[in-house]
């Protein structure tokens, strides 16, 4: 039966798949026991359930090629080794015959006894396959649960997934892309999160805090994901995919009129021109950057680089991620940002310190450099190495203090004495920039401005930290609000900071990219930009209904708006 469940959009757009139900975190089952002449009909359901799962993972490896199949597959090899493992399956039956456990409470007591093993290790790479354990189980659980018609899997069959999830990991959703994934659905999470910021990123549509998608969606049920509206609506009938096909038509129309604009310049209406820079993490944002006519680029999130593989890259593999980054960009600046790891930030590489009790609080971004300066050199080597082919700047994650530039700084020129003793080309002198996301960094900026050649604004993480409620965190919805006038009189007082400084200062966090605070960064003096290149032709054809002047004028009304709620309605008649 049709019904709708609503979200929040994390990413923008619609998609039409079957879903796919990914590591519920709470396993929904039935915990009753069996009565003795319900233990054989149930052992043999949960057999079905098990070879169901093995086939899906035969099936799935039979339809990818290339190197992402030689990546997935090694998820599907440890994926079937659990599927057989006798020990496994042994406790799965004990618990059924003997125990009398339905065989969904069964998966979840199997699952809690390996992950209470997987935990106690102390190698974090070992650690980490408890994710492997979950998404098994998981799998096999949705196999136990499969309540689609004929008629609908037929339809289901045809058309590629959305991931319906309790939340997505970073490493997960970059895993997962290309791998015919066309939206995802997760029951918690924000849309400030890195999971969200990665889906726009891949263009696909995403909807957070969806509450009840596990225990209401199963797998192979039909959804239209309409991230447009912030809905998901399950066993669609032929009206909504009559709106979705009108969608995609629309969809096409609007970017062919914005596709007009990728060469024009950006400009208010008052003849003030806007700098426009891209947020980038992999080779598809480079090319779309070029295309929508980006000035540069303004945040490259190394992360991403350490998150795709097991272990460290080497230096040579960073090298040719960056010089392939500055290449791309033809000549254009580009800004590349040292690893930002930590906090929800997943790493494969197993730096991230264990056990922190805060870890956004914790050893993270510029902090966890510093730690491994072995680490920090190779990457710091690979930069170096790669501006010798086009205009490179260096920004810092996640600076507090002076001392932390004036280290980062010194690694530089130990590296570059390092290189010239190897007879390596080296580049002029290189821009080092700081991140301003940290209440201190921004209350003390002046004292940074005296080591820095420029800043770049983090609002995903100011805002979190000056509000002191989590990016991800859905529950803080009220509360994680750009329009915080706190958050906005600390934004007009760096910008302005910078502008006494004159060195440039940008802001790249995602209200960068979003059209809603365009006129409000305006206001507040920001005169560069940095958003997902997705982005890029909606803002500047924003910014081109925009009096620059005027706004101007009203940035002393806005800063003294006493709440977001006033912030907003102040700038609702200023605009329209
Ligand atoms: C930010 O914090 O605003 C930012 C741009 O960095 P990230 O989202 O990668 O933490
Ligand atoms: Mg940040």
């Amino acid at each position: 039966m049709r019904h709708i469940l609503t979200g929040t959009t994390a990413a923008k757009g619609m998609a039409l798949g079957r879903a796919r139900l990914v590591q519920p975190s709470r396993y929904l089952v039935d915990t009753r026991p069996l009565n003795e002449d319900e233990v054989d009909v149930e052992l043999a359901r949960l057999h079905r359930a098990l070879e169901t799962a093995r086939q899906e993972l035969r099936e799935l490896r039979g339809k990818l090629h290339g190197a992402l199949a030689r990546e997935v597959n090694e998820f599907i090899d440890a994926h079937s080794l659990l599927l057989d493992d006798p020990e496994l399956l042994r406790g799965l039956d004990d618990l059924v015959r003997i125990g009398h456990y339905r065989p969904g409470a069964a998966l979840k007591k199997q699952r809690d006894r390996i992950a209470a093993v997987f935990e106690a290790m102390d190698d974090p790479y070992l650690r980490s396959r408890k994710e492997d354990v979950d998404q098994v189980i998981s799998r096999v659980i949705s196999a136990l649960q499969r309540q689609t018609s004929r008629e609908e899997r037929k339809l289901a069959a045809r058309v590629g997934e959305i991931l319906v999830a309790d939340t997505i990991a970073p490493a997960d959703m970059a895993h997962l892309a290309g791998s015919g994934l066309l939206g995802v659905v997760a029951s918690s999470g924000s849309a400030y999160s890195h999971s969200a910021i990665l889906a726009r990123s891949l263009d696909l549509p995403m909807l957070v805090g969806v509450r009840d998608a596990l225990s209401t969606i199963h797998d192979d049920d039909l959804i239209l994901l309409d991230a447009e509206r912030g809905e998901a609506v399950v066993h669609p009938t032929a009206q909504d995919l009559a709106r979705y096909r009108a969608w995609q038509r629309e969809a096409a129309q609007e970017g062919r009129r914005l596709a007009t604009l990728a060469n024009a310049p950006t400009r208010t209406t008052d003849g003030v021109d806007i700098r426009l820079l891209a947020n980038a993490e992999m080779p598809a944002d480079i090319a779309m950057a070029r295309a929508r006519g980006a000035d540069g680029v303004g945040l490259y999130r190394t992360e991403f680089l350490f998150l795709r593989q097991k272990g460290l890259p080497t230096e040579d593999e960073q090298f040719i991620a960056y010089r392939d980054l500055v290449l791309g960009m033809g000549g254009l600046p580009v800004t590349i940002r040292t690893l930002d790891l930590g906090a929800d930030k997943a790493d494969a590489a197993g730096l991230v310190l264990r056990g922190e009790d805060n870890p956004a609080l914790g050893v993270r971004g510029v902090r966890l450099s510093l730690r491994y300066p072995a680490v920090f050199t190779t990457q710091i080597r690979a930069i170096l190495r790669a501006a010798c082919y086009g205009p490179v700047r260096v920004l810092v994650p996640m600076v507090t203090q002076p001392d932390e530039l004036i280290a980062v700084r010194t690694l530089f020129k130990l590296a570059r004495q390092e290189l010239k003793r190897e007879n390596v080309d080296l580049p002029e002198k290189l821009a080092l920039g700081a991140m301003i996301e940290v209440p201190a960094a921004a209350i003390n900026v002046r004292a940074l401005l005296e080591h820095a050649d420029f800043l770049a604004i983090g609002t995903n993480d100011l805002a979190q930290y000056v509000l002191a409620a989590d990016r991800g965190n859905d529950a803080l919805d009220n509360i994680y609000n750009p329009l915080q006038p706190a958050l906005l009189r600390l934004l007009s007082y760096v910008i302005a900071e910078g502008r006494r400084a004159k060195k440039p200062v940008s802001l790249c966090g995602e209200i960068g990219g979003d059209v809603s605070f365009t006129a409000l960064l305006l206001a507040l003096g920001l005169n560069e930009f940095s958003m997902h290149p997705s982005q890029l032709l909606h803002v500047r054809d924003r910014v081109a209904t925009l009096d620059h002047a005027l706004l101007r004028a009203h940035a002393s009304r806005i800063l003294r708006a006493r709440t977001h709620e006033e912030a907003e309605a102040l700038l609702t008649q200023i605009v329209g």
